[in-house]
């Protein structure tokens, strides 16, 4: 039976050394201090907003909110964004995706400075993930890279196979996971023998977006799975991309959904949140 990497735990340890880095800049009198816009009124996109809104809070970090109707013109965001950049009393800002369809995210992303930029998304950022230089790491990748440190799980000379390409998942963690000297197959819908690659994984992440689609047969005895996955289908509780039930047998360790990969993406923007409070002052990372 797997043993169960608890992220809800490791998060909290990440929380708890943000916090206390928060609280040592604010005796030398340095705020901390994150921006999040949120255009429109999704349900889930709310409820993101409220965590990260929470776990500023529980840390110290000071945060705004700025609320923007579902109408507003991508001229009025663009200079919502400019005006966060202006504003010395900013560190971080996000712009909390997706936007509804008649604004241009691409646009959006490129125009947040990327010294604030703490979801990592701009190009600036993005490239230096990639040389190796990155100031700041995206928050979902490098939080399932900290969930393998932290469970003593090597990546060196590791098998690393990751289904999924996206620029926020699946490819920045391919490219971290490379740094980290693992030997990386990135997997994606037009893969041929999907199983077959994945069997020869030590080090399996599944960031598809099907609820339990990876199963027993994609899965190597001993191999360690980290799920990304986070679905809400319509026929019952929210559910990684992995078949729990089915893999923990077999597997080595394993992150369960929720509780897994989830709870360290918001720990980590507050890293990054207060990675760009220090940058800004001037101090080291
Ligand atoms: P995405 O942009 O939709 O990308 C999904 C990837 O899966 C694509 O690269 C796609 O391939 C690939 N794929 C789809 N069907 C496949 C198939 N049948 N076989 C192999 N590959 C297939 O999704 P994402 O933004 O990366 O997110 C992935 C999952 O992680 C979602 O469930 C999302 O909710 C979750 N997520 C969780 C967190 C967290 O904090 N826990 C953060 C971000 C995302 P193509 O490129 O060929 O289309």
């Amino acid at each position: 039976m797997a043993k169960r990497i608890d992220g809800k735990a490791i998060a909290e340890k990440v929380k708890a050394e943000v916090a206390k880095e928060v609280a040592a800049l604010r005796e030398r009198g340095i705020q901390t201090m994150l921006a999040v816009i949120l255009v429109g009124e999704d349900p889930a996109s709310q409820v993101y907003v409220r965590n990260k809104k929470r776990a500023c809070e529980a840390l110290g970090i000071l945060s705004e909110e700025i609320l923007l109707p579902a109408d507003t013109t991508q001229e009025t965001l663009l200079s919502c964004v400019q005006t966060l950049n202006d504003r010395a009393d900013v560190n971080g800002i996000l712009c909390q995706l997706p936007l509804p369809r008649h604004l241009d995210e691409t646009a959006v992303i490129n125009a947040i400075s990327p010294e604030k930029d703490v979801d990592a998304f701009h190009p600036q950022n993005v490239g230096g993930i990639l040389i190796g230089n990155g100031r700041f790491l995206p928050c979902t990748p490098a939080g399932v890279i900290r969930l393998l440190d932290e469970s003593g799980i090597e990546i060196a000379g590791k098998r690393c196979v990751v289904i999924g390409r996206s620029n926020i998942v699946g490819k920045p963690l391919s490219m971290l996971l490379l740094r980290r000297d693992g030997t990386v197959t990135i997997c994606h819908s037009k893969t041929q023998n999907l199983p077959e690659i994945c069997r020869t994984a030590d080090i399996l992440v599944a960031a598809v977006g099907r609820p339990r689609f990876v199963t027993a047969d994609f899965v190597k005895p001993g191999a360690v799975v980290i799920d990304v996955g986070v679905n809400r289908p319509a026929d019952g509780p929210l559910c990684g991309d992995v078949d729990f039930a089915a893999v923990e047998p077999i597997a080595g360790a394993i992150t369960p959904v929720p509780g897994g990969v989830g709870p360290m993406t918001i720990a980590m923007l507050m890293q990054n949140t207060l990675t760009a409070a220090k940058l800004q002052n001037g101090l080291s990372v």
